[in-house]
């Protein structure tokens, strides 16, 4: 096969130029107030793509009073929706013509393959434009009986300004998911990206201004957690928070909306998903569907599958070509043909899912193949296999967000077992046999579950977490009730003096 190592030397010079690394605040691409700036790194090799200015609270109230005034004064929320669609699907147009570009410097700042980021990533964000321009026009409320003499109608209004922190792991696409809903019904928005991941939501929000979003409805602020993203989620004047990220975030942002204005929070955050193989499953293909629920986008998924419970009859031959599978994996520089695994997307997290692999050895589970970084440069890890692990080791209870698969044996108690954890955002189950798969497709307490398939995404297929992975869901119609508010009016039916 490839040698990893020629896969990784010289690293290709992505095709594309930097050019926003401002903030975007009120329609201008501005320095952030303190005139402070931070690198963005490429994770092939740890050096500096550019410098990008560091927003902190200061610019995140420069953008809240941005949002207030596009909200308050129109004339975003007061177009039709017809219009907002149209912009919406101009912004879908502008996003296809300049896909290339877009998916390199998607590639370029988060590691993952261009050819991932290229053919699927970057058309599903036009594609879910699309789709949210296409219930632009199509929101709106009812008319419901009273109890009484009166007329009651309820409305659908848009909440306000938005407020919406994003992760590094699908940067555009979690930029999609947040802004897609907010803008169709009529929000305006103040969006913080991931410090690691800033580049790409800047060049497409140049796009969106070009397709004739009005000025300061969409706010893009670079910048840290504790400063940028506490000042959102405690700002008093955003009326609404959507927050993808880690559990721990998670818990923080929530008491932050407690302690400021209460603003309602919706939350995108952790898994430890299981992916059950009956006894019955084609192996090749359980094989196949388990590797890729783990290992796609390096293991960097929050609905990855990361708890492999194989039927004790197919263990060994399941275990020898997962491990077969793993090792004809294709790491390497993500700009180059073929490679399905780039590097990790920083050092942080590249020691920390070597720190979990190190656990794994400790409690006695077995290594069957990776375990190692690859080259000494950047961030590359592996393709990593335990066999024989338990319920209670840390590498079966804890989010790794990495390459690092873990198999355990036997399904007795398997329902007990997947849902015996804090989170509860994926599942996958792989069977021939109906019954199992209508028994477990209910059991399973997570908030997608696939049979036969795994992280097939949609538009229209609505995606969040039960239990400590998030509440509310996005994508799909569900999405559009974070965004709106819900006023009863009442009037009487007899006019008392005719
Ligand atoms: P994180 O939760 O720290 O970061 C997510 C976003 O929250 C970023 O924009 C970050 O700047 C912001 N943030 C951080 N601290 C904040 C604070 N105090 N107030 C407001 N915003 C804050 O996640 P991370 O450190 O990048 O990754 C750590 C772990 O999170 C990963 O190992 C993984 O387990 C998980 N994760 C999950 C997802 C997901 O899609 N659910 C995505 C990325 C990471």
């Amino acid at each position: 096969g490839v040698s990893t190592a020629s896969l990784i030397e010289e690293p290709i010079h992505p095709p594309v130029q930097v050019n926003y690394t401002q903030l975007l605040i009120n329609g201008d691409f501005v320095d952030s107030a303190s005139g402070k700036t931070f690198p963005t790194l490429d994770p092939r090799t740890g050096e500096v793509i550019a410098h990008v200015a560091e927003g902190d609270a200061e610019d995140i109230n420069r953008a809240v009073i941005a949002a207030r005034k596009a909200f308050d004064e129109g004339p975003w929320p007061k177009m039709t929706g017809y219009e907002r669609s149209c912009i919406l699907n101009r912004f879908a147009d502008l996003i296809e013509k300049h896909n290339d570009e877009i998916a390199a410097l998607e590639s370029w700042d988060s590691g993952k393959p261009y050819q991932q980021s290229y053919r699927s990533e970057i058309p599903t964000v036009a594609r879910l434009m699309r789709y949210y321009a296409g219930w632009a026009d199509k929101i709106h409320g009812l008319i419901v009986p009273a109890d009484s003499q009166h007329h009651v109608q309820v409305l659908h209004e848009p909440i306000g300004v938005a407020g919406q922190i994003i992760p590094w792991n699908f940067p555009l696409l979690m930029y999609a998911w947040k802004v897609g809903p907010a803008l169709a019904c009529g929000n305006t928005i103040v969006l913080k990206t991931a410090e690691q991941t800033p580049l790409s939501a800047l060049y497409v929000s140049k796009l969106l201004l070009e397709a004739g979003l009005p000025a300061g409805v969409l706010n893009v602020i670079s910048g840290f957690g504790p400063t940028a993203g506490a000042a959102i989620a405690s700002h008093m004047d955003v009326d609404k928070l959507a927050f993808t990220g880690s559990t721990d975030t998670g818990k923080i942002v929530l008491e932050l909306s407690a302690k400021s204005n209460l603003k309602p929070v919706t939350l995108e955050l952790g898994g430890k998903s299981p992916m059950i193989i009956m006894d019955d499953a084609d192996i090749d293909r359980a094989v196949a569907l388990a590797h890729v629920a783990l290992f796609f986008n390096q293991g960097q998924c929050c609905s990855a599958g990361s708890r492999t419970f194989v039927h004790e009859r197919i263990y060994d031959e399941f275990v020898e070509k997962a491990k077969a599978r793993a090792l004809k994996r294709i790491v390497g520089d993500p700009f180059k043909k073929g490679v399905e695994q780039g590097p990790q997307i920083d050092e942080e997290q590249f020691s920390k899912i070597l720190r979990y692999i190190k656990s794994g050895i400790d409690s006695g589970a077995t290594l069957v193949t990776g375990g190692d970084r690859i080259g000494n440069k950047g961030y590359y890890i592996q393709p990593t296999i335990f066999s024989d692990v338990q319920d209670e080791m840390k590498i079966a209870q804890d989010e790794i967000f990495g390459p690092v698969q873990s198999i355990l044996k036997d399904l007795n108690e398997v329902i007990r077992r997947a849902n015996a954890s804090r989170y509860g955002l994926a599942a996958g189950v792989v069977t021939k046999n109906i019954d199992t798969a209508n028994t477990l497709m209910r059991a399973l307490r997570a908030g997608s579950v696939w049979i036969n398939c795994f992280d097939v995404a949609g538009a229209a297929i609505p995606f969040g977490g039960y239990k400590m992975s998030g509440h509310g869901r996005e994508r799909g119609i569900d999405s559009l009730m974070n965004y709106l508010q819900v006023k009863a009016v009442v009037t009487p039916l007899k006019e008392p003096c005719l």
